[in-house]
């Protein structure tokens, strides 16, 4: 397969994919990649985004690295211009990475809080900011972000996660009102558990056998398990592809049903 052979959704668009050699990030580089999307695939881990490009190459995708701390304002914005200059366009951004500080009040330092804000919210805000001027001036794109059932619904022992997460909601609703009339869409997906290094990681650190562990979470969802990155990522292309034309504003719960609860 060459990548002028290939056609599908997103041939001909540049879709950029932030925590992209993540769990669910890995999953979507490859989705979007399928359908015919050159990918921009971004992360603060260098040798896993080289990973993760030279797989998708291997099979005869167009996909690039762009290593970035989005902790970084200049670096998110850096990210955005870069993309530009590289590859000409920015059709798709999926603001999809995050990291997780554990902890209620008590337990959560300032570092954390700042951190989960700098990396969950702030980067958001920065990477939408310069693609918004970039898609607007296209005549359009489509944004993608990512929040959680834990932040829509008062998820326990995560204060500053959550927070974030609720935030990144009410953003995406707003951001997508403002550029409706620029022919730009706005949605997020809001997960519950899924099966990825962040979930596994935190029972790890609490000495949890982690497969173990998944597998009493899945006895806790209706539909009888987590889910995997795919699952996530399937519905971040359905929400960035003309499928979902009239979606905007949208908060996509993706749970097997489960409430937040505990
Ligand atoms: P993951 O930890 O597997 O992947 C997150 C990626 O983000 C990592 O590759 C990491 O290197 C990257 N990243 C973190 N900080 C960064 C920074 N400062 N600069 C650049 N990259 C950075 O997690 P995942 O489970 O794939 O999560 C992806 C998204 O889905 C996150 O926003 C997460 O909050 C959200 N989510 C996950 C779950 C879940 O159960 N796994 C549930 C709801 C929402």
């Amino acid at each position: 397969m060459t990548t002028s052979s290939m056609s599908g959704r997103f041939s001909d668009k540049v879709v950029l994919i932030t925590g992209g050699c993540g769990g669910i990030g890995t999953a979507a580089c490859r989705m979007f990649a399928e359908q015919g999307a050159t990918i921009v695939c971004s992360d603060r881990d260098a040798d896993g985004c080289a990973e993760v490009v030279a797989k998708l190459r291997s099979d005869g995708f167009d996909a690039h690295p762009a290593v970035v701390d989005l902790g970084q304002a200049e670096q998110c914005e850096a990210l955005v211009a870069d993309t530009i200059a590289e590859q000409g366009r920015l059709d798709v951004l999926i603001n999809n990475a995050g990291i997780i500080p554990r902890g209620d009040i008590l337990n959560t330092t300032d570092a954390m809080w700042h951190d989960a804000f700098a990396v969950n919210l702030h980067a958001i805000f920065y990477l939408c900011r310069a693609a918004v001027s970039v898609m607007s001036a296209q005549g359009g794109g489509t944004i993608v972000n990512t929040s959680s059932t834990w932040g829509v619904y008062p998820g326990p022992n995560h204060i500053a996660y959550t927070t974030t997460k609720g935030a990144v909601a009410s953003f995406t609703r707003s951001l997508a009102r403002d550029c409706a009339p620029l022919g730009i869409r706005v949605n997020a997906v809001a997960p519950n558990e899924v099966n990825t290094p962040m979930l596994r990681s935190g029972f790890e650190i609490r000495g949890l056998d982690a497969s173990q562990a998944v597998d009493e979470l899945n006895r806790t969802v209706p539909l009888g398990r987590i889910a995997e990155p795919e699952e996530i990522a399937s519905a971040m292309l359905y929400l960035a592809s003309e499928d979902a034309s009239y979606v905007c504003g949208a908060v996509l719960e993706i749970s097997g049903a489960k409430a937040v609860c505990g």
